[in-house]
Protein backbone atom coordinates (compact mmCIF):
# COMPACT_ATOMS: atom_id res chain seq x y z
CA UNK A 1 0.00 0.00 0.00
CA UNK A 2 1.16 3.38 -0.63
CA UNK A 3 1.30 6.15 2.16
CA UNK A 4 1.52 9.51 2.27
CA UNK A 5 5.35 11.36 1.34
CA UNK A 6 5.18 12.73 5.00
CA UNK A 7 7.91 11.24 7.16
CA UNK A 8 5.86 8.92 10.13
CA UNK A 9 2.62 9.64 8.16
CA UNK A 10 0.87 6.21 7.38
CA UNK A 11 -2.50 7.69 5.56
CA UNK A 12 -3.30 6.62 2.20
CA UNK A 13 -2.26 9.53 -0.30
CA UNK A 14 -5.19 11.17 -2.51
CA UNK A 15 -2.92 13.40 -4.55
CA UNK A 16 0.21 14.09 -5.85
CA UNK A 17 1.88 17.06 -5.50
CA UNK A 18 4.76 18.44 -7.64
CA UNK A 19 6.96 21.47 -7.26
CA UNK A 20 7.59 22.91 -10.44
CA UNK A 21 10.67 25.28 -9.21
CA UNK A 22 10.79 27.34 -12.59
CA UNK A 23 7.37 28.57 -12.22
CA UNK A 24 7.26 28.51 -8.41
CA UNK A 25 4.02 26.87 -8.51
CA UNK A 26 2.62 23.84 -6.82
CA UNK A 27 0.57 21.35 -8.74
CA UNK A 28 -1.60 19.05 -7.18
CA UNK A 29 -3.15 16.17 -9.28
CA UNK A 30 -5.21 13.16 -8.77
CA UNK A 31 -3.16 10.28 -7.35
CA UNK A 32 -0.95 9.43 -9.85
CA UNK A 33 -1.20 5.44 -10.69
CA UNK A 34 2.62 4.76 -11.18
CA UNK A 35 4.50 6.03 -7.97
CA UNK A 36 7.10 8.64 -8.85
CA UNK A 37 9.97 9.39 -6.77
CA UNK A 38 10.43 12.91 -7.70
CA UNK A 39 6.50 13.97 -6.58
CA UNK A 40 4.76 13.62 -3.29
CA UNK A 41 2.35 11.58 -2.71
CA UNK A 42 -0.17 13.23 0.09
CA UNK A 43 -2.54 12.23 2.34
CA UNK A 44 -6.15 15.06 2.41
CA UNK A 45 -4.38 15.79 5.97
CA UNK A 46 -1.16 16.97 4.56
CA UNK A 47 -2.74 18.10 1.75
CA UNK A 48 -4.46 20.84 3.72
CA UNK A 49 -1.60 21.58 5.78
CA UNK A 50 0.67 22.16 3.19
CA UNK A 51 2.13 25.69 3.20
CA UNK A 52 3.77 26.97 0.03
CA UNK A 53 7.03 29.10 0.02
CA UNK A 54 6.39 32.41 0.05
CA UNK A 55 6.15 33.70 -3.31
CA UNK A 56 4.81 30.22 -4.76
CA UNK A 57 0.62 29.68 -6.08
CA UNK A 58 -1.16 26.58 -5.63
CA UNK A 59 -2.56 25.09 -8.63
CA UNK A 60 -5.42 22.48 -7.84
CA UNK A 61 -5.67 20.50 -10.97
CA UNK A 62 -7.65 17.74 -9.14
CA UNK A 63 -10.74 16.53 -10.96
CA UNK A 64 -12.22 15.58 -7.56
CA UNK A 65 -11.61 18.13 -5.22
CA UNK A 66 -11.68 16.22 -1.70
CA UNK A 67 -13.65 18.07 1.03
CA UNK A 68 -10.77 18.77 3.64
ZN1 LIG B 1 0.00 12.57 5.56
Amino acid sequence: MRVCAKMRCSHEPVATVSLVYTERMVVVDDLFDERDPNLLDLCPEHIARMTPPVGWVVQDRRTTPVAV
